[in-house]
């Protein structure tokens, strides 16, 4: 039986729960530092007692848990967790019926009512993603609802959290029977090779997928294609797909390599048509420059932060420099994809760094079309942060 706990909200944070902002912040609540138990439930009152809602504890960053239900009557139990993660697939009925496509995330954390977690579907493989130890007590509830609700052949599990300071790295496969390594999966007729058990990440971001779809099918026939912070190349498939006429992928981490060729032979492409080049990318603009090289089609997709030898690559500060160094290297009236997931600015922040980049090299450009997070990336409409994905498509001018 979990604990519960009675908790005041400071005033100036009341309002903002009570119109359904979902995360629990430290500096909200009185006293929370008194809550030591991760996974206890927690009710939260204004000064005069008034209930505001209920949820779970739980360190996530700054985070202290997630909001749940405004309903005090709810109960946080077996019933609840299968009523959200129910309303969650059928969501999703779509992508379940869709033949072409068998990878796609399930369940989006606060945007499908629990903060803290994210269910991805591979094939009929689930992972389940813990963003702290509070969510994880409910491990167990979880379970037990998605196996009442799909047909599962084998979970998994991603433990994002660290306990006593150090984050745990065991071993990902939970219950029923192991997935292939790799297991191939499909998007829009798209292959890819997924690793379930080796890590955080499974080898294809699925929040990129009309991203993908939009560069094979309208940007890249007989394109030269530069697909920079490539990971393990999955914007070059889509491109070469798409009957580009080169790609060029590049990565600072050896891996990459491997892995990208990978990706092209599971969609029987020769890789060696195309270039993989390992690197870091602020080295290898400054080697195109040099060289004169230019492309058609232009990739960036970099992390939020990154450090590497020579760089520290921070997505709030130094993107309008990225790009303006990708500029130099596009053609006119070639394609920039722009792509940031970094939570701390929005969509109107990106397009101002467009703007500036495009200012500091002196060059005019048109916006094409515009990226967020697709349908399955369900968002909370209070939780801006969560709604972190946006891609630009900019064709440069002159
Ligand atoms: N665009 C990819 C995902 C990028 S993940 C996709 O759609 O699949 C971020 C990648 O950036 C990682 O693979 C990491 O190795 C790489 N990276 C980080 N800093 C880099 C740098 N300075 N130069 C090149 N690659 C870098």
């Amino acid at each position: 039986m979990k604990k519960n706990v009675r908790l005041k909200v400071k005033p100036s944070y009341v309002k903002g729960l009570k119109t359904g902002y979902p995360l629990i912040t430290e500096d909200a609540v009185q006293n929370i530092s008194n809550v030591k138990e991760e996974g206890t439930i927690i009710e939260l009152f204004d000064e005069k007692n008034v209930f505001l809602g209920k949820g779970y504890y739980g360190k996530q960053n700054k985070g202290r848990g997630w909001v749940l239900t405004q309903n005090s009557q709810e109960l946080i139990d077996q019933e609840f967790f299968e009523k959200k993660l129910k309303k969650a697939i059928n969501h999703r009925q779509e992508l379940f019926n869709n033949y072409e496509t068998t990878a796609f995330r399930v369940f989006n954390g606060e945007g499908d009512g629990i903060g803290g977690l994210t269910i991805d579907h591979y094939n009929g493989y689930y992972v389940l993603t813990w963003y702290s130890e509070g969510i994880y007590s409910f491990k167990d509830e979880v379970i037990a609802s998605l196996k009442e609700l799909v047909k599962v052949k084998g979970i998994y599990e991603k433990k994002r959290f660290a306990v006593k300071g150090k984050y745990i790295d065991d071993n990902d496969f939970v219950e029923g029977e192991q997935a292939p390594s790799p297991l191939i999966v499909r998007e829009n007729g798209i292959h890819f090779a997924v690793y379930l058990n080796d890590g955080a990440m499974v080898g294809v971001f699925l929040d990129q997928r009309d991203v993908r779809k939009t560069i094979r099918d309208q940007y890249a026939k007989g394109k030269t294609v530069l697909n920079t912070f490539s990971y393990t190349g999955a914007f070059s498939v889509a491109a070469a797909l798409g009957g580009a006429a080169k790609t060029t992928s590049v990565d600072l981490a050896n891996r990459s390599r491997s892995k990208t060729q990978e990706q092209f032979s599971v969609n029987g492409l020769n890789y060696e048509d195309h270039d993989i080049i390992v690197e870091d990318v602020f080295n290898y603009f400054k080697y195109a420059v040099r060289k004169e090289l230019s492309f058609d089609l232009v990739i960036l997709d970099p992390p939020s932060f990154a450090r590497s030898k020579k760089h520290t690559f921070s997505a709030g500060k130094d993107y309008p420099d990225l790009l303006a160094q990708a500029i130099q290297i596009t053609e006119r009236n070639g394609v920039i994809v722009a792509s940031s997931n970094c939570s701390t600015f929005g969509m109107k922040k990106f397009k101002e760094m467009i703007a500036s980049a495009f200012k500091q090299t002196g060059s005019t450009y048109n916006i094409l079309e515009e990226f967020k997070l697709p349908q399955d990336f369900k968002t909370h409409k209070e939780f801006k942060e969560g709604n972190y994905l946006k891609v630009v498509f900019i064709e440069k001018l002159s």
